[in-house]
């Protein structure tokens, strides 16, 4: 087993206790723009998302390693909330994307399927719930049953208002069943996401993550503001803590989401499974075939 990698030098702060959402915490208050516990620049962000990257790629294969050989049936799981350019794809691609994709399920929720909403909303969320010894990633997830139909009043407020405490419920389920919840609220300011969605009209490869319904979301961003905070009021639970992730600086909420998930899967304390044959025989046997 490796040592336990230190935090490097550049985190003054560790980004776990950083950035759990604090009890009485505003939404509304977010700096955007902060970057919470990292005093290096962007240039050091950028070379340092190289190296935590690989530890990150070694952990998730001990952790893979240990579900196969060593019965290990747990499982880590990303949720990513956020509005419309927040960053959650760019998370998958440069962060989820350093690890082997064998070990990573991944799934993003959009608009319900008819069939899925002829259903219980956590049936969707159930299926997708990742094997042992995988890193689970939710883009979007079952929040969304608490954000968006909020926002649109898609059922009642008697309905949408039970949910809080089904979802903790839920996730209380989760944990006991062996599951690390790495919850990341990215928020971004309206300036910022202003200049992301103009990029995607600017420029046809951008095109494809343009939805004209990206703005109709915008326009609400008061509501959204509300659904968010009783989000996190009701759902950060100390078993299920919401990380809230300023994500104007693409190469900072990079960088403090992969370090969460470091965090999460140190304290696993993984180890690789021992060998369940003679080492020393197959040797002997493999010299002489
Ligand atoms: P995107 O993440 O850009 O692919 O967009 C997916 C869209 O699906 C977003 O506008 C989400 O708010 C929406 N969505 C996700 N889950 C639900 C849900 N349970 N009910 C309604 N809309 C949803
Ligand atoms: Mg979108």
């Amino acid at each position: 087993m490796t040592a336990e990698a230190e935090l490097p030098d550049e985190w003054t702060h560790e980004p776990g206790e950083m950035l759990a959402f604090r009890p009485g915490s505003k939404v509304a208050d977010i700096d955007t723009d902060a970057t919470p516990g990292f005093g290096g620049s962007k240039d050091d962000a950028k070379a340092l998302q190289w190296e935590r990257n690989e530890l990150l790629a070694d952990l998730q294969e001990r952790f893979y390693a240990g579900s196969k050989g060593g019965g290990d049936t747990r499982s880590v799981l990303l949720v990513l909330q956020g509005m419309d350019t927040a960053g959650k794809g760019g998370i998958v691609k440069h962060v989820v994307g350093a690890a082997n994709p064998q070990g990573v399920r991944y799934t993003s929720f959009g608009k319900p399927t008819e069939e899925e909403l002829a259903h219980h909303y956590l049936w969707r969320i159930r299926k997708a719930l990742p094997p042992a010894g995988h890193i689970g990633v939710f883009d979007r997830s079952h929040y969304e049953d608490v954000l968006i139909v909020r926002v649109h009043d898609l059922v009642p407020p008697n309905v949408w208002a039970t949910r809080y405490d089904e979802i903790n419920a839920f996730e209380r389920e989760l944990v006991d069943g062996g599951v690390t919840l790495v919850k990341v609220a990215m928020f971004v300011s309206l300036d910022e996401q202003k200049k992301r969605l103009e990029k995607r009209l600017a420029r046809p490869d951008k095109y494809w993550k343009y939805n004209p319904a990206d703005i109709d979301e915008r326009l609400l961003w008061p509501k959204y503001v509300d659904a968010y905070q009783a989000m996190l009021d009701r759902t950060s639970t100390d078993i299920a803590p919401w990380h809230i992730v300023p994500s104007d600086h693409k190469w900072y909420s990079r960088l403090a989401v992969t370090e969460l998930l470091i965090e999460a899967l140190e304290g696993l304390d993984l180890s690789w499974p021992p060998a369940d044959f003679d080492v020393e025989a197959e040797k002997r046997r493999l010299a002489e075939a």
